[in-house]
């Protein structure tokens, strides 16, 4: 169906909290190209917004996906599933963590964090006592209304009053804050190693290990919410890992199965005990199609080296945005990590920057107005670097002209 004809029809019948699309309905893909349904060809440096981690249509997640499909998609958690015991075995072997719960989304996976650190205190200190969670300004955490409210963004949260008690936002970055606010009615704190949404901004490193130091001394939890961190993008697995830490539990989701909806908490062992039979669970969670994905998604990352590729495809794209800055008085700097970047503007122009790419072939995301966000698929290659960087170059030029 062209976009001519679709266009209608999705303005019509979806409900418009999207707002306005952008005017591409895309149909296929390839590696690290996307298709649209006028036949044009994109370098998508967006990935599903880090959700297409093997890139497109990758041949051995392909295989996997069409194999269990015709085997088994569903059969409920009342029984053992055989690619769901053995992606969270993967995952507890590459967190330093203990045992894994699937759901199905992002928020998903942060409400079953929130719920297993309240049970964890309330099992301490009485049900209700410490239940408060410290979270952090421009924080995103999703859109359920425990997770809305967890968000340190104001605009997330309108209308949607009365929000859920148990949560303290401190600014993100200052230590001091968090040391005064993790008191005798909190549990933890609750923090993304990079904040994605409120436009790519890394925790400095004396903060999340002060964090940590924090937490042991007073018998509290560090909480991660690595959602769009995780599963390799900031060229360690999790991003944790460049600070020398491991947190008490830590949410997963996006790029977890390639493409497939999914999510998962993995929790140290005291976490997972707070959530004995009964106090949690999801019909579709960890079901066979989604963790046969993330089994091969992860089996895949390991056996083709994509951590250490994001690591230094990430650090060779951040070099040639920076020398891109030079000649290009839009471009103030480049934030993030890995695969996981920001180009910072000197003036609130991403949205035109990002149309301007599209025409030249490049998919990217204004994830805010004075900055683009770059989450381009693991799969990524110097040469697509280059592309994507010309492509860039001349969407300036036409932003600037
Ligand atoms: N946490 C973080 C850090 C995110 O970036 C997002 C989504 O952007 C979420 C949670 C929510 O995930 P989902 O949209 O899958 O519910």
């Amino acid at each position: 169906m062209s976009l001519r004809d679709l266009q209608p029809v999705s303005d019509q019948y979806l409900v418009q909290n999207y707002g306005q699309r952008l005017p591409l309905a895309f149909v296929r893909g390839e590696g690290c190209y996307l298709w649209d349904s006028e036949g044009r060809r994109y370098l998508d440096f967006l990935a599903g917004i880090a959700v297409c981690t093997l890139g497109h249509a990758h041949p051995v997640l392909t295989q996997a996906i069409c194999e269990q499909a015709g085997a088994l998609l569903h059969s409920s958690n009342y029984f053992h599933i055989g690619p769901q015991a053995h992606a969270a075995k993967l995952l507890v072997e590459l967190s330093g963590l203990d045992r894994v719960m699937f759901g199905n989304s992002g928020a998903e996976a942060n409400e079953a964090l929130i719920k297993a650190a309240r049970r964890w205190a309330a099992e301490r200190w009485g049900e209700g006592q410490r239940a408060t969670i410290v979270c952090t300004e421009g924080s995103f955490h999703g859109r359920t209304l425990a997770t809305l409210t967890a968000t340190g963004n104001p605009r997330v949260k309108a209308g949607f009053a009365p929000l859920m008690p148990g949560f303290r936002h401190v600014p993100y970055n200052d230590l001091a804050a968090a040391a005064e606010a993790l008191d005798e009615t909190t549990c933890g704190i609750l923090l993304e190693p990079i904040q994605g949404e409120s436009g790519i901004h890394p925790a400095n490193l004396d903060y999340l290990q002060g964090l940590r130091r924090l937490c042991d001394e007073r018998g509290l939890l560090l909480l991660l919410d690595e959602v769009q961190t995780g599963i390799g993008r900031t060229g360690t697995f999790f991003a944790y890992e460049h600070y020398g830490l491991v947190p008490d539990g830590v949410s997963l989701a996006k790029g977890l199965a390639g493409g497939v909806p999914i999510g998962a908490v993995v929790l140290c062992q005291a976490l997972a005990d707070a959530l004995p039979a009964g106090t949690h669970g999801t019909t579709f969670g960890g079901n066979h199609l989604a963790t046969r994905a993330a089994l091969t998604t992860l089996e895949v990352i390991r056996d083709e080296r994509l951590v250490d590729q994001a690591r230094e495809v990430g650090d060779y794209l951040r070099e040639q945005l920076l020398a891109l800055a030079a000649d290009a008085p839009l471009v103030a700097g480049v934030r993030g990590r890995g695969l996981m970047l920001a180009v910072a503007l000197t003036a609130e122009r991403a949205n035109d920057l990002r149309d301007a790419c599209a025409a030249h072939g490049l998919i990217v995301n204004a994830v805010r107005a004075d900055a683009l966000r770059l989450l381009p698929p693991l799969i990524l290659t110097r040469d697509q670097v280059d592309e994507g960087v010309a492509a860039l170059r001349a969407a300036l030029a036409d932003v600037s002209a």
